[in-house]
């Protein structure tokens, strides 16, 4: 029992210490707030009641007896109050049985209201059919080509209510003033109240690249979505195998923290990760952080062209030998998700192929 226990303590510690490196400036989740809003409706009802009941214009005596007989057993469980007489009370001896009833009614008014209100799911702030713009709050250099910026959503309490697995389109200006769209996936859940992050990767001659570029906090990003013809369901599959190259992490690394962040998802993730050097390596610490607090369920083996002189992961491209030792094997329940540039793209599926993964038991983004 009492391993069972720690083992639930443990695992709490881990989703919030994940929670806490997902989002060092906003720590709270949604369920978070909501529980603070319920405690908080708790507690302003209770000083309504206790108000009202001070009040009442004492008269009826024999109704409140009745009532306050009823309350007395769960009252005093509640409060721990093992003796305490709610008929000895001064209100108890003497209540309006229609201002009572009218009490009561006002109550569970409330109470439904309040529960409507704290239990109805947040709604995004995403359009699937036009675009919308989200405020650049801050943009942080992450290598000499890739940086992570945060959008602010409309409110501090706003999520951006992209499912898991679906991404986004951004549209922008080429270095010619030429409208350009791409598609790009937030590192960032719903878990995230009042702001989403993107992770990009610039290239010198990259059109939307440009536009990353040049924005300034302050800018503003058009946004359309959620868009993508995968959808991840917490138990989908057995075990996720996950190739990815460069900026190809993105979609990997949101569908990694979902499973995480979800002490009832016991789905394993085998990632291998493609660079060309050290430096490249987007979202590292994160990923490093996942694969030591997640031993059982995440494994990262990262593989790099130009390795530095210490180093224990792949080298070279990603072979046919390094996803037989890295990913699940073939089976129905499980799946293998690519995403890298078009070249590595099909390099893998070729490799995979030729390992007996079906086209089912393969996704790209
Ligand atoms: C579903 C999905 C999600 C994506 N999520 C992200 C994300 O979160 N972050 C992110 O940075 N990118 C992401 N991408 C890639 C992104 O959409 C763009 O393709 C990328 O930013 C390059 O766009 P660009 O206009 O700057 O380059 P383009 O003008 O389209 O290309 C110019 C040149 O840049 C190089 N180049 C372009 N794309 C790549 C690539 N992927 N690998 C290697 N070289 C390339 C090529 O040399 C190319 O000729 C995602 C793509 C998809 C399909």
């Amino acid at each position: 029992m009492m391993k069972g226990i720690d083992k639930v303590m443990e695992h709490a510690e881990q989703t919030d210490r994940l929670r806490r490196l997902m989002s060092p400036n906003r720590g709270r989740s949604v369920k978070q707030n909501r529980q603070k809003l319920l405690l908080l409706t708790q507690l302003i009802t209770s000083v309504l009641i206790l108000l009202l009941v001070l009040a009442i214009d004492i008269e009826n005596e024999g109704a409140m007896k009745v009532i306050a007989k009823m309350l007395e057993l769960p009252f005093n469980m509640a409060l721990r109050f093992p003796n305490l007489d709610l008929q000895s009370l001064p209100f108890a001896q003497n209540l309006n049985p229609e201002v009572l009833g009218a009490i009561v009614a006002l109550l569970a008014l409330g109470f439904t209201a309040a529960y409507k209100y704290i239990t109805k799911p947040p709604k995004g702030c995403l359009d699937p059919e036009n675009f919308k713009d989200f405020k650049l709050i801050k943009k942080t250099q992450l290598s000499h080509n890739a940086a992570r910026f945060r959008f602010a959503l409309p409110t501090p309490s706003s999520i951006l209510g992209l499912p898991v697995g679906k991404n986004i389109l951004v549209r922008g200006k080429d270095s010619n003033g030429e409208k350009v769209e791409r598609s790009y996936t937030p590192i960032t859940l719903d878990s995230n109240v009042g702001y989403f992050d993107l992770v990009v990767k610039m290239y010198p001659n990259g059109k939307m690249s440009h536009h990353f570029r040049e924005m300034k906090e302050g800018d503003y990003l058009a946004v359309r979505g959620p868009k993508g013809r995968f959808s991840y369901k917490p138990g989908q599959v057995r075990a996720f195998g996950m190739i990815a190259g460069g900026s190809g992490i993105t979609p990997m690394f949101q569908i990694i923290r979902a499973i995480l962040e979800n002490p009832k998802d016991k789905t394993k993730v085998h990632l291998i990760y493609a660079n060309v050097a050290v430096e490249d390596i987007l979202l590292k610490e994160e990923l490093d952080n996942f694969a030591d607090n997640f031993p059982h369920r995440f494994k990262v083996y990262h593989v790099l062209n130009k390795p530095p002189q210490q180093w224990n992961g792949g080298i070279g491209f990603v072979s046919k030998d390094i996803i037989k030792s890295h990913c699940p094997q073939p089976a129905q329940n499980i799946q293998i998700l690519r995403c890298g540039p078009p070249a590595m793209n099909t390099a893998m599926a070729t490799h995979l192929g030729e390992l007996g993964y079906t086209s089912n038991m393969q996704f790209q983004f």
